[in-house]
């Protein structure tokens, strides 16, 4: 397997980085997680723009242009053969001293990882799956914004550990207001008298790239999309509720909190953007081979 790591393609074996990079020693950095299918890296160009967004954010110049991370992750995806697959891209403040300051680095290390994925088994597709609300509120915005995409993911994980300790593969994230954010690491919906229902980024979620493709694939079934906060009551009493991420991708959700969602299998409008999504991922995207 090869590696980008700063501008070279090398053996997994010897894609290292210092122990003094502040990526790791702060979480200092920021990243995305892109996924190929069928030969093509779907939506690269919007991931490789929300990274240079994080980045702009958090004040961390990636030393590349957004069209050379574009090739380069082509080339990364090519040089491993890979068709379908999952991309790491990751851009931490580099190497630098200890202390928090990012002035004490000197350039940020940029880093591209093509792998294999599978988050979750064939059965939470077909089933649908079973979350809980987790105690751990969504980081306010008022402390750091949800909407970069850092490599500061202790908050959701914090979260994750507790939906593990209930039983549960997802937990459902709640504001500071408890209002509904997101997932620990996807975006949800639900649907209530054919209407298609998800908290407004301002919420507190990541502005979701699958969040953003499945509002248009339900704009173009003629389907009604309304951003709105949520409260749990919205969420228990849904006829369908799903999540959307990259690498999760459409997740039916058929359990909240011991609540039966519908009639507890994955729900008519869930299914249609199940369709739509796996017949969009496999036929768009830019080009590997
Ligand atoms: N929310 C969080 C917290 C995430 O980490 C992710 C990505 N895994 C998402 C939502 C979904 O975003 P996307 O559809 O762009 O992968």
């Amino acid at each position: 397997m090869k590696i980008f790591i700063d501008g070279e393609f090398v053996d997994k074996e010897q894609a290292k980085i210092s122990v003094f990079d502040h990526g790791l020693l702060y979480g200092d950095g920021v990243f995305e997680g892109i996924r190929a299918y069928n030969g093509r890296i779907f939506k690269l160009e919007e991931h490789v723009q929300r990274l240079f967004d994080s980045a702009k954010a958090i004040l961390l110049n990636i030393p590349m242009t957004a069209e050379q991370l574009c090739d380069a992750c082509v080339r990364c995806c090519a040089l491993n053969n890979l068709h379908d697959g999952y991309l790491r891209l990751v851009v931490t403040r580099g190497v630098g001293s200890l202390g928090l300051n990012p002035e004490s680095c000197a350039k940020p290390t940029v880093i591209i990882i093509a792998d294999k994925i599978q988050l979750y088994s064939p059965e939470v597709y077909e089933k649908g799956m079973r979350i809980v609300t987790s105690s751990t509120r969504r980081v306010s915005p008022a402390v750091f914004s949800p909407a970069i995409k850092s490599l500061n993911y202790l908050n959701n994980i914090l979260a994750k550990i507790e939906g593990q300790l209930a039983g549960a593969q997802e937990v459902l994230m709640l504001n500071e207001q408890g209002y509904v954010a997101e997932c620990s690491g996807d975006n949800v919906f639900i649907v209530k008298n054919n209407v298609i229902f998800t908290p407004p980024i301002y919420a507190g979620a990541l502005g979701g790239i699958t969040r953003r493709v499945v509002i248009e694939l339900l704009h173009q079934a003629n389907m009604k999309v309304v951003e709105i906060q949520l409260t749990r009551y919205d969420v228990y009493t849904a006829e369908e509720c799903f999540l959307t991420g990259t690498g999760a991708e459409i997740v039916p959700v058929v359990e909240v909190d011991g609540r039966t969602i519908g009639n507890g299998t994955p729900g008519v409008v869930t299914k249609s953007m199940m369709d739509a999504y796996r017949k969009l991922t496999a036929s768009t995207g830019r080009r590997i081979f």
